[in-house]
C-alpha cells in the first residue's frame, strides 16, 4: 500500500540517483568494497563474486598499490567468514586510498602514530556506528555543521534522530481520482517543465500526465527544478491537493523519480524531522535513510531478550527503520513504543547510577539543635503544616550520613524558603557551612536580605551566624576577601548566584547546598555545587534543590529522577488568590483604569513588558520605551520606576529598594522580575504580550502579586492572540494551582514549552513522550533490576547498556552540542 514498488535486494539504492563518479579506478574500486559491506559481505556486490574483481582490478597499479598495502588474502575473499571479511574490506578501505579519511571513526582521528597491535585490534571492533556522519554521501563541511546544530555527529545520532511525525503520503491515486484538501500521492509522467524568473525567485511549472488526465504543479521559489524535469520522466508527487483556476493540482509537491525502488519522499508515510535553518526535509531524509540503509542493521541491540519478551518489545533494526520509514501507523507506533522504552530505560540508568554515585560519598550527619528552635521561635509566623512536615523529611536527611538530594517543591509563595532557611541553620549549628545558589542576581540579592534577616541575629560559638554574598557583578578586591573568608570558614552562609560555583571557590567546611529555582540550572551546575565541598574532607555535601515551578510527575521520575521529592501543598494562611483576568485588547484602558484605582488605595503595580524572540536587549528596549509611553501618556500623575538586566546592578538595586520603600506606584519591568521578588504591598500585576510567555512563567510571574494581606490581581494583556494563546490564557484565568496549570500545559504543549524552551534546559529525548507516565515506570523499574545485578554496569554481558547509558549521560548532562 504504502511503497509503490519494492526491490527485493537488500542493499537498494543509489540514493536519490546520484550516479556512482566515474573515473579513477581507485574510487571504483573502493565503491564495491563499501557496497559489499553495505550488504553485509556476502560476497555479492560484483557478479562473478569478489575474488575475480579483485584480480581485474589489481592490474590497475592505483588499485594494485592499495592491495598491497593489506595483509594479502591467502585463500582468497570467498574463503573467509563474514567476521573476516569485513574487517579485511574496513582496513583495505582505509588504506591510503583518497577518501581514507571519512572512514575513519572519530576516536581514531588525531591518531599519530603507528597503532600497535591491540590498537590493530580495536579499530577492527571499532563500531561502524561510531563513524562520523561525513561517510554519508555528499556530507562534508557544510552539512557536517549544520548536522551538528541538530546534535548529530555520528551514524549512530542519525539513526536515532526520529521524526517527529509523519506526513501520510500513503495514498496513491490517478490524477482524475485525486481529491480536492487530501493529502495524496500521484504517479505521472513529465510532459513539459518550465521556470519563470523574477530576479532570483521565480517558480517552476511542470505539466504532468497520466493515463486518466494532466494537470499542473508549481513549485514557487524554486525555478532551478525545472531543470531537473524532462519529457517523459516518471515522478511521484505527493502533497495536499487544491485547486487553482478551475483545475486541481498540487502546490510545491515533495516529488522524486520513480524507479521501481522504493520511495523515500512520496508515496508513504513520510517522515519530517526536526530541523534547522539551510537544512531541508528532503535533504535530512535522504541523509538519514541512507543511514539506515547502509548501517540501519548494524544496530546490536543492548536491550536483553528477556526484557524484550517480558515487555513484549520489537527488536530493535526493525524499530529503527520502522520509526524512520513506517509501513504503517501501526507499525510505527510499535517501533516507536520500543525505541521510547529504551531511551527512558537509559536515561533512568543515567540518573539511577548518578544517584548511586552521589550515594557513594559520605555526608556529615546534623542533629537537632537548640539553634533551630531558636531560628523557628524567631520567624514572624508559624510554619504552616506543610512547611512542618517538609522540614521533617529534610532533617530527618540530614540526620544520617546518607549524602540529601531532595527536591523541596512548592508553588510561588508557598514559604519555601524558611525551610532551607532551617537547613542551613541545621548545617550551621553542627559546625558546617552552608550555601544557597539562586539563577540571577536580583534573587541572590533577596534571598540574601532575607536569610541575612532571618539567621542574622543567632549566635554560633559566642559570635554572630555570619551570612555573605558571592555574585559576579563584585569587585575583585570584595570577591578575594569574601572567597578568603569562605575558605577559612568565617562564613557561615554563602548565598550567591552561579559565581558560587566558579573556579577558585572552595569551602572549609559546606554541609549543605541549596539551589533555588533548580529547572533553571544545568544538571552539570547541579554537579558542580556538591562538588564544591570541603577541601582536605571526604565528605560530600547535602543537597536541597528548589522549585517554585512545579516539575510534573513525568519529569520528577526522570531528569530529576536522581532527587527525592518533597511538596509543600498548602500556602500560609490568609493569602487569597490572585484573579487573574485576560483583557482583551479593547480592554486595554479600563485595565489602566484599574490600576489607577488599585494605586488610589495604596496599593502597587508591577507591568511586565512582552518577550520579544527571546532577546533580552529587545526587551530592554520595549521596557524602555513602555516606561516612556505609560510615564508621559496614561499614568503622567504616577511615579513610575523602570527595571531591567541591563542596569548596573547597584541601580537595580536602588529601584527595588525604592519600589519595596513605596516610593513608586509601577515598577515596569522586563523578566527580570520573573522569580522570587517578594513584595507583599505590590497587588497588581500587568502582563503585556501575555501570549509570548510560557504558562509557567505567566504563572511565576503572577506569583509575584498575592503576598500580601489584599486581594491581588493579574492582567493579562495581548493585542493579537491566537486561538491557541487564547485558550492557555484562559487557562491561566481558572486555574490557580501551579501543578494543575502545569499538568494542563504538559497535556497541551509538552515538557520542553512548559517549563520555556530557553530556560528549562532539559534534553531533548528523540523517542519517548515525558507524559507517558506508566512507559517511565516501567523502565524505572527494569533500571533499578538491572542495576541490582551489576550495580556499575560492569558485567560484560552489560557492555552495550553502559555504552548507550554513557551516550545518555552526555544528553542528560546537556554536554552535547
Ligand atoms: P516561595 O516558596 O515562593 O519561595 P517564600 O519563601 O518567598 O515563598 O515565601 C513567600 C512569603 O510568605 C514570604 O514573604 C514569607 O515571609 C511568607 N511566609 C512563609 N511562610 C509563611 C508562613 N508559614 N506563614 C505566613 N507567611 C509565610
Ligand atoms: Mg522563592
Amino acid at each position: 500500500m504504502n511503497r509503490v514498488a519494492k526491490s527485493k535486494s537488500p542493499a537498494r539504492r543509489d540514493v536519490n540517483g546520484s550516479r556512482p563518479p566515474a573515473g579513477e579506478p581507485v574510487q571504483r574500486f573502493r565503491k564495491v568494497l563499501q557496497l559489499e559491506l553495505r550488504r553485509g559481505c556476502d560476497d555479492s556486490a560484483v557478479i562473478g563474486g569478489l575474488d575475480q574483481f579483485l584480480r581485474v582490478s589489481g592490474q590497475d597499479s592505483s588499485v594494485a598499490a592499495m592491495l598491497e598495502s593489506e595483509a594479502k588474502l591467502a585463500k582468497g575473499y570467498g574463503a573467509l567468514g563474514v567476521a573476516a571479511r569485513r574487517k579485511w574490506l574496513t582496513a583495505l578501505l582505509k588504506a591510503k586510498g583518497t577518501r581514507a579519511k571519512e572512514t575513519k571513526t572519530a576516536a581514531q582521528q588525531g591518531r599519530k602514530r603507528a597503532p600497535t597491535q591491540v590498537e590493530e585490534k580495536t579499530e577492527a571492533t571499532a563500531d561502524p556506528l561510531d563513524a562520523p556522519v561525513t561517510v554519508i554521501k555528499g556530507v562534508k563541511v557544510a552539512l557536517k555543521a549544520k548536522l551538528a546544530k541538530l546534535g548529530l555527529h555520528t551514524v549512530r545520532d542519525l539513526l536515532y534522530f526520529f521524526p517527529h511525525r509523519h506526513n501520510d503520503f500513503g495514498d496513491v491515486r490517478t490524477i482524475a481520482d485525486l481529491e480536492v484538501g487530501e493529502e495524496q500521492t500521484t504517479i505521472v509522467t513529465v510532459w513539459s517543465a518550465t521556470a519563470t524568473r523574477f530576479g532570483r525567485r521565480g517558480r517552476t511549472q511542470v505539466v504532468v500526465g497520466d493515463d486518466t488526465g494532466t494537470m499542473r504543479v508549481v513549485w514557487f521559489n524554486q525555478p532551478y527544478l525545472a531543470a531537473q524535469f524532462k519529457t517523459n520522466d516518471q515522478l511521484a508527487l505527493s502533497g495536499k491537493v487544491t485547486v487553482y483556476n478551475q483545475q486541481k493540482t498540487i502546490e510545491s509537491p515533495e516529488w522524486e523519480r520513480v524507479t521501481g525502488e522504493e520511495l523515500t519522499h512520496t508515496g508513504r508515510l513520510v517522515p519530517v524531522y526536526r530541523a534547522t535553518q539551510g537544512l531541508s526535509q528532503r535533504q535530512l531524509r535522504r541523509i538519514v535513510n541512507e543511514a539506515v540503509e547502509r548501517f540501519g542493521s548494524l544496530l546490536k541491540d543492548p536491550l536483553p531478550a528477556d526484557l524484550l519478551q517480558r515487555h513484549d518489545l520489537q527488536a530493535l533494526v526493525p524499530a529503527v527503520r520502522q520509526a524512520h520509514f513506517p509501513e504503517s501507523l501501526e507499525a510505527y507506533e510499535t517501533a516507536r513504543h520500543r525505541l521510547a522504552f529504551e531511551e527512558l530505560l537509559y536515561v533512568q540508568l543515567v540518573v539511577l547510577n548518578r544517584r548511586a554515585a552521589w550515594e557513594e560519598g559520605k555526608a556529615p550527619d546534623f542533629h537537632g539543635d537548640r539553634l533551630l528552635d531558636l531560628y523557628i521561635a524567631s520567624l514572624p509566623f508559624t510554619l504552616t503544616g506543610a512547611q512542618r512536615r517538609v522540614l521533617g523529611e529534610v532533617t530527618a536527611d540530614l540526620a544520617g550520613t546518607r549524602p540529601m538530594g531532595r527536591l523541596l517543591q512548592g508553588d510561588v509563595g508557598s514559604g519555601k524558603t524558611a525551610v532551607a532557611a532551617a537547613a542551613l541553620v541545621l548545617a550551621v549549628a553542627n559546625g558546617y557551612q552552608g550555601a544557597l545558589m539562586a539563577p540571577t542576581e536580583i534573587l541572590a540579592e533577596q534571598h540574601f536580605r532575607t536569610i541575612s534577616g532571618l539567621l542574622g541575629n543567632l549566635e554560633v560559638g559566642g559570635r554572630q551566624l555570619k551570612v555573605e554574598m558571592l555574585t559576579g557583578s563584585l569587585k575583585a578586591a570584595q570577591r578575594r576577601t569574601v572567597v578568603a573568608a569562605v575558605a577559612s570558614g568565617e562564613i557561615d552562609v554563602l548565598v550567591g548566584t552561579h559565581a558560587l560555583v566558579q573556579e577558585g571557590v572552595s569551602f572549609n567546611r559546606l554541609g549543605i547546598a541549596v539551589v533555588d529555582e533548580q529547572h533553571r540550572f544545568g544538571v552539570m551546575q547541579r554537579a558542580a555545587l556538591r562538588e564544591r565541598s570541603l577541601t582536605g574532607e571526604s565528605k560530600t555535601p547535602h543537597l536541597l534543590a528548589m522549585s517554585a515551578t512545579p516539575i510534573p510527575r513525568t519529569l520528577a521520575l526522570t531528569f530529576f529522577g536522581d532527587l527525592d521529592v518533597s511538596v509543600i501543598d498548602e500556602m500560609p494562611p490568609g493569602r487569597m488568590p490572585v484573579k487573574t483576568v485576560w483583557a482583551a485588547p479593547d480592554q486595554r484602558g479600563q485595565s489602566y483604569n484599574f490600576v489607577r484605582d488599585q494605586i488610589k488605595q495604596g496599593r502597587q503595580t508591577f507591568v511586565v513588558c512582552p518577550l520579544i524572540e527571546e532577546s533580552q536587549a529587545l526587551q530592554t528596549r520595549s521596557a524602555v520605551q513602555e516606561h516612556e509611553r505609560l510615564s508621559k501618556e496614561v499614568f503622567p500623575d504616577l511615579r513610575l520606576g523602570l527595571l531591567h538586566g541591563r542596569m548596573p546592578n547597584t541601580e537595580k538595586e536602588a529601584t527595588l529598594a525604592d519600589f519595596r520603600a513605596g516610593n513608586l506606584d509601577i515598577l515596569v519591568a522586563t523578566t527580570v522580575i520573573e522569580v522570587g521578588i517578594d513584595i507583599p504591598n505590590a497587588s497588581v500585576m500587568v502582563i503585556e504580550g501575555a501570549d509570548r510567555f510560557g504558562l509557567a512563567q505567566l504563572h511565576q510571574l503572577r506569583g509575584r502579586v498575592g503576598r500580601g494581606a489584599e486581594q491581588s490581581f493579574c492582567l493579562l494583556l495581548s493585542d493579537d492572540p491566537s486561538q491557541a494563546a487564547r485558550e492557555r490564557l484562559q487557562l491561566l484565568e481558572e486555574l490557580n494551582d501551579g501543578f494543575a496549570l502545569a499538568e494542563a500545559d504538559l497535556r497541551l504543549r509538552g515538557p520542553g514549552d512548559y517549563l520555556g524552551t530557553r530556560q528549562s534546559g532539559l534534553p531533548e529525548l528523540q523517542a519517548a513522550d515525558l507524559s507517558d507516565v506508566k512507559l517511565i515506570e516501567v523502565a524505572r523499574q527494569e533500571a533499578i533490576a538491572i542495576l541490582k545485578d551489576d550495580p556499575g554496569l560492569k558485567d560484560r554481558a552489560n557492555d552495550l547498556l553502559a555504552a548507550a547509558a554513557k551516550r545518555m549521560t552526555r544528553v542528560v548532562s546537556g554536554e552535547m552540542s
